[in-house]
């Protein structure tokens, strides 16, 4: 593999590896695309250009593993360096992470070293489901890519700008003190939301934002110039909205009964308030947005109200935290391309000032638009999600420090 060239973006899940690669110089887009159904199979790669025309797909019939994935991975990436095709012909130039937890150390993105790891490790018992495959993709990565700079992203590093109170428990020091706060999720998000919306609106460079990223996982972020001030989510990425299956915000009374009284253990509570809840829980039928849209059951309706309920709450909060609000801003999948979500939204916000206009809500498109009616008080926006974006170009910073 050679040492200059492109950017490499991974997002490594539980079952999945999303890549984009970008041309390191002005980071624009080359390839993306994703190995899927790792662990469980039939494993599938998929590769698409810029103009999301497939431009390779491999698929094998049993379970391949996280390691056999981003062999696939790296090696379909150095055969289509050397032969120019799609990548180019520089070759890697490093691998910028997704890593879902920095904890209280990580304000910002950080070039892995094995010490970085040894401190990342002490995180897993804070994101268990998520960090151990973020890390083992960091390692695998520099295992098989040796000598390109890996640079971990951190999801959580966005927030360390809030005031202490909004990070702060109401609990006694003496278990604040082992890390137990706020942390805020999804940052990688909102800190693309923050650098995009005033290229759109110049005016709103020192506004007071809040950005609502709804995807499978899903949050809510108050910013002031650019800077988180309060986020939904907390200690964990379970807190704040329903997700698709995340409960969210939950008296911490109902843990304790189900324990207490229903007689469930550790495993049984994460499996039902991370797995079995929010919009698959509520509904009984799926966790997908475009399948409770399409239902007629009443208990589908109820897990969109439950949604859209939450959201026009969490929205009260966050406009409190900022003394005020100028803009309000959807992004991730269901933010980007619920029209009926929006509307129910905006008008639940209606209190705040808030006023759609239904023509321009209905054709978002894929870039910036600006959804809300001209007398609005507070300017409504659809910014595609871009965290990938986000990561290559931290990790070309990082790259160009060193
Ligand atoms: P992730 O958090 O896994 O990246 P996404 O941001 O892709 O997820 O969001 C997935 C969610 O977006 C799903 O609930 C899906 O139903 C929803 N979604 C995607 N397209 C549409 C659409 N056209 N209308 C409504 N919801 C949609």
């Amino acid at each position: 593999m050679a040492s200059t060239g492109q950017i490499l973006v991974l997002n490594t899940g539980s079952s999945s590896i999303k890549f984009s690669l970008y041309e390191s110089g002005a980071a624009d887009l080359l390839l993306k695309g994703l190995v899927e159904n790792l662990q469980t199979g039939p494993t599938r790669f998929l590769v698409q250009d810029a103009a999301h025309d497939t431009v390779h797909e491999q698929s094998w019939p049993q379970a391949l593993d996280h390691a056999a994935g981003m062999q696939a991975l790296l090696a379909f990436l150095d055969s289509s360096s050397r032969s120019g095709g799609g990548g180019g012909d520089q070759g890697l130039r490093a691998v910028g992470h997704r890593i879902v937890h920095g904890g209280a150390l990580y304000s910002g993105p950080v070039r892995v070293s094995e010490a970085v790891l040894a401190e990342l490790d002490k995180l897993v018992p804070l994101a268990p489901l998520h960090l151990p495959h973020n890390l083992a993709a960091v390692r695998a990565a520099m295992q098989m890519a040796p000598g390109v700079m890996q640079v971990a992203c951190f999801d959580t590093a966005f927030h360390r700008s809030q005031p202490a109170l909004a990070q702060a428990f109401a609990l006694p020091p003496e278990i604040t003190e082992l890390g137990i706060h706020r942390y805020g999720f999804h940052g990688l998000s909102y800190e693309y939301i923050a650098s995009r919306l005033p290229q759109a609106e110049p005016a709103l460079a020192g506004a007071r934002v809040v950005a609502a990223h709804l995807g499978n996982g899903a949050s809510m972020c108050a910013m002031h110039a650019g800077r988180s001030v309060a986020s939904s989510m907390g200690f964990t990425a379970i807190d704040g909205l329903p997700m698709g299956t995340r409960c969210g915000a939950l008296d911490p009374g109902v843990v304790l009964y189900l324990i207490d009284q229903l007689g469930m253990d550790v495993a049984a509570v994460q499996d039902l308030l991370y797995l079995q809840s929010g919009l698959l829980g509520v509904s009984g039928i799926s966790s997908d947005m475009r399948t409770l849209e399409a239902s007629e059951a009443p208990r589908a309706q109820l897990a969109i109200d439950l949604m859209v309920y939450r959201i026009g709450r969490e929205l009260g909060s966050m406009a409190a935290a900022l003394g005020g609000i100028d803009a309000l801003v959807f992004s991730g999948g269901i933010g980007e391309n619920s029209v009926a979500l929006r509307a129910a939204v905006c008008r639940a916000a209606d209190w705040l000032g808030v006023q759609i206009d239904a023509q321009a809500n209905a054709a978002p498109g894929k870039s910036v638009v600006r959804i809300s009616a001209a007398a609005s008080a507070v300017s409504v926006w659809v910014v595609p999600a871009n965290e990938e974006l986000m990561i290559a170009r931290h990790t070309l910073d990082i790259v160009e420090q060193s």
